[in-house]
């Protein structure tokens, strides 16, 4: 085989190199960087740092209050943003102003575009009051707007959020819906699988990252003794080993960290695959917690549908 082929074949099979190919045809990594809790102070470095160590994939929100820094993260790590995979959503308070909330996004990330918008959860939150939806408004709406977005040039692909199967369904069934969402980004670890929500998207080409993919902050996970014994039988670390499982289920995954060690180490996963039968061993854990409820929203979300 000439070398030129053989490291091109080499390179694609790195799982940090890995990417999904979405209904647009876009390309998304399958592992970024989750910024959710990630200070001002601390996620400017963290992106630089992970950019650095050969992340591409960034994944942010309005809601997180750090688009800025995520911004400049990108710009002092040096990478051409043509080469980054960049994630914000539309904040639950501003579904009716979908162009006031990428313009705001936009400029707080001082870029031009944004790889992929997401609407953040399927409630039109009244932003005048939070615990109120808005009485003439639903994500039916927001859709319509979304939509728009990819012939402007400021978005290259539209997802969604937290949708679960029956708010897929009235999306999807609506005749004002010509675009099917690329992502639906859900909460997605062994502790919450969700097979039947990620055999539902898969059959309308959708494509899922999986978020709080490790348990998120002071995660149960990490004193499954499964998982443990997993690990160590691998020679990996727990989160590495979460993160494998993700991405050979099918799913991107974006792990937060603010750590430069962490941000490293869960970057490492290439080299090694868990078997089937291991991934059956995370597949089948018993213990069941959700990070992201709906409990905290004007409207219920989620109907049992997005096990
Ligand atoms: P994760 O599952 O990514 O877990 C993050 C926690 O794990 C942090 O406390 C982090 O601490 C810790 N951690 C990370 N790596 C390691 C490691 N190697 N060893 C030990 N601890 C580690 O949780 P998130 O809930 O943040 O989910 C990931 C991302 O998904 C979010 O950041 C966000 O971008 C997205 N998300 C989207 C949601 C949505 O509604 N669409 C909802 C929730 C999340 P430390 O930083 O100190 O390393």
């Amino acid at each position: 085989m000439p070398p030129r082929t053989r490291s091109l074949n080499f390179f694609s099979s790195l799982l940090s190199r890995k990417t999904y190919t979405l209904n647009t045809g876009a390309k998304i990594p399958a592992i970024g960087l989750g910024t959710w809790q990630s200070q001002p102070n601390e996620v400017r470095e963290a992106v630089k740092d992970a950019l650095l160590k050969g992340y591409r994939h960034i994944d942010t929100a309005l809601a997180y209050e750090n688009e800025a820094e995520v911004g400049a993260g990108i710009r002092d790590s040096g990478v051409p943003r043509d080469q980054i995979w960049l994630t914000t959503k539309l904040d639950n308070t501003w579904h009716h102003c979908v162009e006031k909330g990428i313009e705001s996004s936009l400029k707080n990330l001082g870029v031009d575009y944004v790889d992929l918008y997401l609407v953040h959860w399927p409630s039109s939150t009244d932003p005048n009051d939070k615990s109120k939806h808005l009485p003439d408004w639903d994500f039916i709406k927001t859709w319509q707007d979304m939509q728009k977005l990819p012939a402007t040039g400021r978005v290259r692909n539209i997802g969604v959020s937290n949708f679960g199967i029956k708010n897929l369904e009235i999306l999807l069934n609506h005749p004002s819906t010509t675009i099917v969402p690329a992502v639906n980004q859900i909460e997605l670890h062994p502790n919450n699988p969700s097979p039947k929500l990620v055999a539902y998207n898969a059959s309308k080409g959708i494509h899922c990252t999986g978020y709080s993919c490790l348990g998120s902050t002071n995660s149960p996970l990490y004193k499954d003794p499964t998982l443990l014994a997993l690990a160590e039988k691998k020679g990996k670390t727990p989160q590495q080993v979460l993160l494998v499982w993700g991405i050979q289920k099918g799913w991107s995954v974006i792990p937060k960290s603010v750590s430069k060690a962490r941000i490293e180490a869960n970057f490492e996963i290439d080299g090694w695959t868990l078997s089937e039968e291991e991934v059956n061993q995370l597949d089948n854990l018993k213990d069941r917690f959700k990070v992201c409820g709906d409990d905290w929203l004007p409207i219920k979300v989620f109907f049992g549908d997005d096990e």
